[in-house]
């Protein structure tokens, strides 16, 4: 069975082809810079790396390129052979708790919630439509961001505001990076053989989020109504006193957009740094005495710090702590300055052990009192799994 993950961005397309037999991957590739100048093409597979810059004037046309690549390339003879498309879709809001075959009403939901995520539904929509006109007969179905967060209680997403916002507006926390957190609970419940685990799941890439999972359901997270709350990120703020917003309007004479666009762009590790948005440069700028560094990389290790915290409280201990994405998957500096600050809970690393980058692997120490691992997540793989579940049962 192929089955291919989809994940559109405004002027990008990301896609994995999976062999769902063993679950290996097909091919892979990246669409970027579509309808701009310089489009250009990144396709795997075989071993190989293709980039070839192919003018690509909307989405229609960056899927229609990757068909016509992957017969090209040999990589599937004809694209019938493609069994299903799975879709990202960054916001479902309270109406999709899980994956859903996309019909036409879906599609009408999605634009309906666009006011929600309009940086990422739009695009996403553009992508499912492109490939609906083209393969009309695959069966396509959409993951939410969102979906799994969804089993959260009342007292966990309400916001502390008047409850009209809510009722009138929708106003409440969703919370994001569901696929990834859901995969890390499927990939942990299955090699320790259990599905009862208190799991604190730290997704750390440039965006990222905390999840509390208890026996395989979120039941808090760090993200809120938007991706820009919760721990501070590569750009992004995470929590700050909202009256700050008023107050910069007014000293830089910009208008509440301006300020919210500071807040998700210009804040996080590139703010406080003044040097990088990405880990790797913060952490080298405070190795050779940079101040603005050393603050950032502390700042941020707190943020995590605190929300783990929070976590193992709500959920009466934790059996794991998961770290994962780009940095999290990748930095021994920032994991081992986390797992410093939560020593009153009997966390312990062993050091050698935290060296891993990018692998399965259980980086505390014996007599940790929380086990702490490293686990790559694979969003796509589970995009393309629930693509296969639909195939097989229905959803
Ligand atoms: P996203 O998918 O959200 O764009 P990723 O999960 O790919 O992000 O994570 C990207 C981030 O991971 C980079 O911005 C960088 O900060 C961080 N990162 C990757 N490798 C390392 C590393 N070796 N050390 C520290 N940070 C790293």
């Amino acid at each position: 069975m192929k089955i291919m993950s989809i994940n559109t961005g405004s002027s990008s397309l990301k896609f994995s082809l999976f062999n769902m037999d063993d679950e290996s991957v097909i091919a892979s590739g990246l669409f970027e810079r579509i309808g701009m100048e310089n489009s250009n093409t990144i396709i795997k597979f075989n071993g190989m790396k293709l980039e070839e810059k192919i003018p690509m004037k909307d989405h229609a046309d960056a899927v229609n390129v990757l068909l016509d690549k992957l017969i090209n390339l040999k990589i599937v003879n004809n694209l019938n052979e493609i069994d299903g498309i799975g879709h990202r879709v960054v916001h479902g809001k309270d109406k999709y708790n899980k994956s859903v075959i996309i019909t036409d009403e879906v599609i009408k939901d999605l634009d309906e919630f666009k006011a929600f995520a309009p940086l990422h539904n739009g695009p996403n929509i553009v992508g499912i439509k492109a490939f609906k006109e083209i393969l009309p007969n695959t069966l396509m179905v959409g993951v939410f961001d969102t979906a799994f967060h969804q089993t959260m209680e009342k007292e966990a997403y309400l916001y502390p505001v008047p409850l009209s916002w809510y009722r009138d507006y929708g106003v409440r926390k969703y919370g994001f990076h569901g696929t990834s957190h859901r995969y890390i609970n499927e990939t942990l419940s299955n090699m320790l053989n259990r599905n009862d685990l208190k799991i604190i799941s730290c997704h750390l890439g440039s965006g990222g989020s905390i999840c509390a999972i208890d026996s395989g359901k979120s039941i808090d997270t760090s993200m809120g109504f938007t991706p820009l709350t919760g721990i501070m990120m590569g750009t992004r703020s995470g929590d700050v006193d909202p009256s700050i917003i008023p107050y910069i309007m007014e000293k830089e004479g910009k208008n509440a957009e301006e300020v919210i666009d500071d807040l998700n762009k210009k804040s996080g590790l590139l703010g406080m740094s003044e040097e990088s948005n990405d880990m790797r440069d913060v952490i080298s700028a405070m190795n050779s005495g940079n101040e603005n560094a050393r603050l950032a990389f502390l700042k941020y290790c707190r943020t995590v710090t605190n929300y783990i915290a929070q976590y193992y409280v709500l959920l009466g201990g934790a059996d794991a702590i998961v770290f994962t994405a780009g940095l999290g998957e990748n930095s021994a500096p920032t994991r081992m300055k986390i797992c410093e600050n939560l020593s009153s809970l009997g966390v312990k690393l062993d050091l050698e052990k935290n060296k891993v980058m990018g692998e399965t692997a259980k980086i505390s120490a014996k007599g940790s009192k929380i086990d702490v691992y490293v686990i790559p997540t694979n969003e796509e793989l589970m995009i393309a799994r629930d693509v296969k579940k639909a195939i097989e049962s229905g959803i």
